[in-house]
């Protein structure tokens, strides 16, 4: 594949330092193209071109017309489905259909941002005698996102769609380990009438790019989604210029299964929530919570369920791909052999299909059982397919469980007492509560966002919008 570029005032163009990054396929370890390195003359370069379209063609545009470009983007994003979800799959390693279903909701988000684009405004608020007063709604000015790896079109869907259908000018810095389909659809949108500079992608490392982004003077606002070390070190700089910061984080999310739950209907989401995307997932569903009354049953159908998943590499379409890079594989290994070392039992381990590339970054997907809630691996994301399951007595305890991780992104509570149902869901400490469903990633209409170390603020929905602008009174004295 030909080298990659960067998207600049709707120029494509390599970094200023000519330097390159390998781009490497996860199913089997191999190079098979380039990003720009760019770094602070990159994102300088970005941040002008936005500001430029920000007070020029971009600003000028109704909330209208630009619904009626998102739309066209999202019809684009159709038109070209089959493409860009082999170049999701190649750069995430992720099943094709996974890939296929995460480039549906990208188009998605750009159709119901587009729909929503003209629906905003603000509100007259009653004051005193003689006085109108307006709370207009006004975009941010030039927004700084950064993306992770995890979810590429998906995530540059919910961020950047949100923030262009407000009126803001976007620079986007995505994930150096997968950022060919925000490129890719970055050029669709060119094509879909987005005027030059309004949509900004500069490549590189986080640590160059991403820092330079973050402690910009000249962006107003940031939405950040990646770990909760990264986001802590993008707010502090953010913070010296006073610039507010969407977080969305990581999670250790809790499958809680009462003694009354459907299990035929709640097991197949519980073992889906922990394989999908390999586990790379921030609301995956990394913890299941058993009523002790049902551990022994449960557990036997996960394992069987956990030994008839098959993994290899992403175009092959089968339930787990590999991990996106070696640093991450070394990583989960490293943390499941800790468990191990510490007496965690492996009840269950998915299969490698016969002939997957020896340099793929295969970790297939293991069920760990009664994992001591307080242990590592069952307090800290791991970030790929380990499920660990704990027993609980009694709806306290399974609340106490549930909550007691630094992460509170999302949670699902299993059973079929409708009175329990809410009352559980109203205990726990997370963002998004699913009764007998699950929805990890999912969920273009709903707020999304975490409390706890899980972040701050609310993308997705119409919460999303809001977001990405702020309130500006205006008060006129008419007698
Ligand atoms: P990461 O924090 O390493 O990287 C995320 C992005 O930040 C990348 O674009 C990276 O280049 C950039 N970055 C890295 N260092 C930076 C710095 N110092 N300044 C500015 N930018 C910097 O995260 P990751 O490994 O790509 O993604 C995995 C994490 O993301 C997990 O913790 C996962 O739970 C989380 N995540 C959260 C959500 C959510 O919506 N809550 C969604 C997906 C992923």
């Amino acid at each position: 594949m030909e080298p990659q570029l960067n998207l600049i005032a709707g120029e494509r163009c390599a970094a200023t330092s000519g330097r390159t990054l390998d781009v490497l396929d996860p199913s089997d370890g191999e190079v098979f193209t380039t990003l720009p390195r760019s770094d602070a003359r990159d994102i300088d370069a970005a941040v002008a071109a936005a500001r430029a379209a920000f007070h020029g063609a971009w600003g000028r545009t109704t909330a209208t017309e630009r619904g009626r470009i998102m739309m066209r983007l999202s019809a684009l994003i159709l038109q070209h489905h089959t493409a860009l979800s082999e170049l999701e799959c190649r750069d995430t390693g992720k099943p094709i259909q996974q890939a296929q279903a995460d480039i549906m909701a990208c188009a998605r988000y750009f159709e119901y941002y587009g729909g929503a684009a003209d629906k905003l405004h603000g509100e007259m608020i009653p004051y005193a005698q003689g006085t109108t007063v307006m709370a207009v709604r006004v975009p941010h000015g030039v927004t700084g996102h950064i993306i992770p790896w995890n979810y590429p079109a998906q995530i540059f869907g919910r961020s950047v769609g949100g923030a262009l259908a407000a009126g803001n000018a976007c620079v986007v810095k995505p994930a150096e380990d997968a950022c060919l389909t925000p490129l890719r659809i970055a050029a669709l949108a060119l094509e879909a009438g987005l005027p030059a500079g309004a949509l900004n992608i500069v490549c590189g490392l986080g640590i160059e790019a991403g820092a330079a982004l973050a402690s910009h003077t000249g962006i107003n606002h940031i939405s950040f989604t990646g770990s909760p070390q990264t986001g802590t070190a993008v707010a502090q700089a953010a913070a010296v210029n006073h610039v507010p910061v969407t977080l969305e984080l990581g999670g250790k999310s809790p499958q809680i299964l009462f003694a009354d739950a459907d299990l035929e209907q709640a097991l197949p989401v519980v073992v889906n929530a922990i394989v999908q995307n390999a586990g790379q997932t921030c609301a995956a569903g990394s913890r299941v919570l058993i009523d002790r009354a049902i551990h022994a049953q449960v557990m036997a159908q996960l394992k069987e369920r956990f030994e008839a998943l098959s993994t290899g590499p992403g175009l092959q379409g089968l339930d787990c791909g590999p991990l996106i890079n070696r640093k991450q594989l070394e990583r989960v290994q490293t943390m499941v052999e800790a468990a191990r070392g510490d007496g965690v039992r492996v009840a269950a381990r998915a299969r490698l299909v016969g002939g997957a590339p020896s340099g793929g970054f295969f970790f297939p997907p293991m069920l760990l059982d009664d994992v001591p809630p307080a242990h590592t691996i069952a307090q800290s994301e791991v970030f790929g397919p380990v499920l660990a399951a704990m027993t609980f007595d009694g709806e306290d305890e399974a609340v106490d469980i549930a909550n007691g991780t630094p992460f509170g992104l999302t949670a699902a509570v299993w059973t079929r007492d409708g009175a329990r149902q809410l009352r559980v869901a109203h205990r726990i400490e997370a963002g998004q509560v699913f009764i007998n469903n699950y929805g990890a990633g999912g969920g273009i209409e709903l707020p999304f966002g975490g409390m706890k170390h899980s972040g701050y603020g609310r993308e997705k929905a119409f919460e999303g919008l809001r977001g990405f602008t702020t309130i500006k009174t205006i008060a006129i004295k008419h007698g």
